[in-house]
């Protein structure tokens, strides 16, 4: 068994004195004040061992990890029916890319870009109030990280409203196909609204136990969905988790991930722990440009890959 808790130490300690960070994303202008010296890592496994290093324990905000829990929400809901509404490839394009949509009839790609992630918040809305569908949301992380102190930051979300100009356009593209069924402003609002709930790594990481060991939270013993199905959410987080960088992380990580532009990824290591790690400053992708290289480090010194050692 590696000694978690130097290795995180190691990494954490070595990515603090790093000088390139990668640029903080600013199209959301809130998050353009957070700091980008701020690096965390938290490693959990199903003995529920801890291992946590630098700031393992300040809120960030999710932005597009959200995307993972709302996909595992709305297929709890409709099961399979709903892949008539987004489809499971890889994109090959940034996340926020509105060309494939006209090519396939506004069906995205997958649920981890912004137009699926769209998509699939709106099917969490059909037949409720968008605060209802926003309470089920908040509710399901506050459930997986065994936290009810779990917020949304509201100046998050309503600085990305302000902007959202691109989502907009995508989910009014996707209106028009008949892929959004309810009013846009309200499929928009829970979307921008779940993007900008606050997490830590620690919280982030316990939610994601239930992906590392077959739909089931080995501390809690709550089954949160089948081993299939959280089999084939991983494998989605493999191939798409990462926008048009997804290729990138499967050959440097090796291991399911989903990124968001706060600086956060979430990884599994399936059957050995769940990962969780933050800093926020961005490749040219879009993903944490130290969270890559910390993953990349953790996986060399684990084994943990699912490629091999
Ligand atoms: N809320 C962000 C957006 O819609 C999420 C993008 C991301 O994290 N990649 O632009």
């Amino acid at each position: 068994m590696p000694d978690l808790d130097l290795i995180v130490k190691e990494i954490a300690d070595e990515m603090r004195a790093r000088p390139d960070r990668g640029e903080v994303a600013s199209y959301i202008p809130e998050l353009a004040g957070v700091d980008p010296r701020a690096f965390g890592l938290v490693v959990i496994d199903g003995a529920g061992r801890v291992a946590a290093g630098g700031d393992a324990d300040t809120p960030f905000s999710i932005q597009s990890i959200s995307k993972v829990f709302t996909l595992t929400l709305a297929l709890g809901m409709v099961g399979d029916r709903l892949w008539r509404k987004v489809g499971r490839e890889p994109s090959g394009s940034p996340f926020n890319s509105i060309v494939q949509l006209e090519r396939e009839q506004g069906i995205p790609r997958n649920p981890f870009i912004n137009a699926g992630a769209i998509a699939v918040t709106d099917v969490i809305l059909s037949g409720h109030q968008p605060r209802e569908a926003l309470g089920e949301i908040l509710r399901f992380l506050q459930f997986l990280a065994q936290d009810s102190g779990i917020t949304i930051d509201e100046t998050v979300a309503a600085s990305e409203k302000r902007t959202g100009f691109r989502n907009a356009a995508l989910a009014n593209y996707m209106r028009s196909f008949g892929v959004i069924e309810n009013p846009v402003d309200y499929t928009l609002g829970v979307y921008f609204h779940h993007c900008a709930i606050a997490m830590t790594c620690r919280q982030l990481a316990t939610a994601g136990l239930f992906l590392a060991y077959s739909g089931r939270n080995p501390l809690s013993g709550h089954s949160v969905i089948s081993a299939e199905r959280a089999r084939r959410i991983n494998a989605i987080m493999l191939t798409c988790g990462h926008y048009d960088g997804s290729g990138d992380f499967a050959y440097r990580v090796g291991l399911p991930g989903k990124s968001g532009v706060g600086g956060g990824i979430l990884a599994v290591a399936p059957g050995k722990a769940s990962i969780c790690v933050w800093s926020p400053g961005l490749d040219a992708a879009g993903n944490s440009h130290l969270g890559r290289i910390a993953l990349e480090m953790l996986v060399k010194r684990t084994g943990w890959s699912i490629f091999g050692t």
